[in-house]
């Protein structure tokens, strides 16, 4: 029996009309026009989208139902995606129903944890977005100190649920960050030097195939496939629970921010490169270069120890040495409010442009080029990190897991910001001025924030010497490349 269809109508239907792969219905039980995996358009019948609707226990929603826009904006504001669908999935079930609408339909298919992919892939143009946002359980042991995590979740939420027990696992920075995404590229972050990074933490995953098999991923059960979920990001399937290790943190630790004039920089950064070189796994420390709104300059050593507290202050001691900061923000802290310290700094919506390597250390060279780019920005807000790995990451063997950069101890990430005021024009130069001088000091990309131009040099550096491997699991698990919107590894 046919259900009714929804219908956009007025001024939304003429809107709508107007867009290349749109719903192109003005009554109901018109045909939808959407996006194939080649890119060539497809009409899916009314019928087939009901039935699609019904077999969901979450919803269906398509352009100008209520909830569509909200559920379609990622992150990035730069990006203003409309997917011809979107399947806002209440459970593994619904993921299944939904790979299977997307295979027999052959729709270009968009994967959504929390919605942080820099270049927008969790959202498409005319396809079909699995939203998995709506799944959202945690489900901490604190006997067995394991954590089960469904893909909506995003990382403060798991930060907090887990610090009720005194426990966490490696978790990025920013707290409105998805674990789905981060964790099967990698996921470094505050306690990653100590505990190595998010996907090191797997226990098992769930695993939805493109052909629509549920499989558990561990070291017992499908290994090789496990092995290319630890850091082969979403080219596998669809995660619908991720299983993590979790280890005794908190809930009060040690860190803050370090703020220093600009003015000096250079030196500033090139002593802290010498003391980088021996700090202790539980020392995390971002640095960055920043220039914000009020035209101010400075640098930022974004801090957390995260061994005892009784040693704490002896650890960042050399820090505190390195000059005169403009504000010591060191102390203790709740881990929860460390993790959260910098959210204000990336709200969503924004337009952001990134590029991103990594690098051995924080050499003379990359300092030099930093210092100098930052100081002639003419951007209200633009950034220059360097991200802190190395520690536990360097003790894991490239080839152990599909995540190849292991020797490493920085990521350097430059970052342009604007909203609608100011445009893109500027921001995005601005990052890619500086990239041919920075992308040679670099070694490798970072799945998750260096392939956002996607471009198969940089996907195959990103993956290192473990490609060959991963385009031959690709080809068993995922033989059509449903999933492709991501560092996509080519089934051929
Ligand atoms: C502000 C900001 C801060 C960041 N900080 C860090 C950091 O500190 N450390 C770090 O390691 N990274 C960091 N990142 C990068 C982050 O790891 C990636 O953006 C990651 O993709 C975010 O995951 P998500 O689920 O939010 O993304 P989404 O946009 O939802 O997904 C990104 C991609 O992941 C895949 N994917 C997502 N969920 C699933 C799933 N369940 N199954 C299969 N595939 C899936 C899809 O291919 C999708 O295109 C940061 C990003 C931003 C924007």
């Amino acid at each position: 029996m046919r259900r009714r269809t929804f219908c956009a109508s007025g001024l939304t239907a003429l809107v709508y009309a107007s867009l290349p792969y749109s719903r192109v219905c003005a009554a109901a039980g018109d045909d939808v026009a959407a996006m194939s995996l080649g890119g060539e358009q497809r009409v899916l019948k009314p019928t087939d989208i009901d039935d699609f609707r019904a077999s969901l226990r979450g919803q269906l929603l398509m352009p100008g139902e209520n909830g569509y826009e909200s559920a379609r904006k990622v992150w990035n504001g730069a990006f203003d995606r409309k997917p011809a669908l979107i399947a806002r999935c209440a459970g593994a079930g619904d993921v299944t129903r939904a790979v299977s609408f997307a295979r027999t339909h052959e729709l270009l298919t968009a994967v959504r944890g929390g919605g942080h992919s820099l270049s927008a892939q969790s959202a498409c143009d005319g396809g079909l977005m699995i939203d998995l946002s709506p799944m959202g359980s945690i489900r901490i042991d604190p006997l067995a100190r394991t954590a089960r995590v469904e893909p909506g979740v995003l990382l403060g939420q798991f930060d907090r649920e887990a610090q009720v027990f005194g426990l966490a696992t490696t978790a990025g920075t920013i707290s409105h960050t998805g674990a789905a995404g981060l964790t099967l590229g990698g996921g470094f972050g505050r306690l990653a030097r100590k505990y190595g990074l998010a996907c090191d933490n797997l226990a098992a995953v769930d695993l939805i195939t493109a052909d629509g098999r549920f499989l558990r991923a561990s070291a017992k059960e499908n290994p090789d496939l496990f092995w290319g979920l630890r850091g082969g990001g979403g080219n596998f399937g669809i995660a619908t629970s991720f299983e993590y290790r979790l280890h005794t943190v908190g809930p009060t630790v040690f860190g803050g921010a370090l703020i220093y004039p600009f003015t000096g920089a250079r030196e500033l950064l090139r002593s802290f490169a010498d003391f980088d070189a021996h700090a202790p796994d539980e020392l995390y420390v971002d640095v960055l270069l920043v220039t914000n709104p009020d035209h101010q300059r400075v640098a930022v050593f974004d801090v957390c120890y995260c061994g005892s507290l009784a040693h704490a202050e002896r650890a960042v001691a050399p820090l505190r040495s390195l000059g005169k900061p403009l504000h010591d923000g060191l102390g203790r802290a709740p881990y929860v409010e460390l993790q959260r310290s910098g959210d204000a700094g990336f709200p969503h919506g924004r337009g952001y442009y990134v590029k991103s390597g990594y690098v051995h250390g924080i050499t003379a060279e990359a300092i030099d080029v930093a210092v100098d780019y930052l100081e002639s920005s003419p951007l209200d807000t633009s950034v220059i990190a360097f991200s802190n790995l190395g520690g536990a990451i360097n003790h894991v063997k490239p080839e152990a897991t599909a995540y190849w950069h292991r020797a490493v101890t920085r990521d350097v990430l430059v970052a342009g910001f604007w909203d609608d005021r100011s445009g893109a024009e500027r921001p995005t130069q601005w990052v890619r001025g500086i990239w041919p001088k920075l992308e040679p000091l670099t070694n490798g990309f970072y799945v998750n924030t260096g392939v956002s131009d996607d471009t198969q040099r940089r996907v195959r550096a990103a993956y290192g010497d473990n490609y060959p491997r991963l385009v031959a699991l690709k080809k068993r698990y995922d033989p059509t490349n449903l999933f492709r919107l991501n560092a996509n590894i080519k089934p051929t």
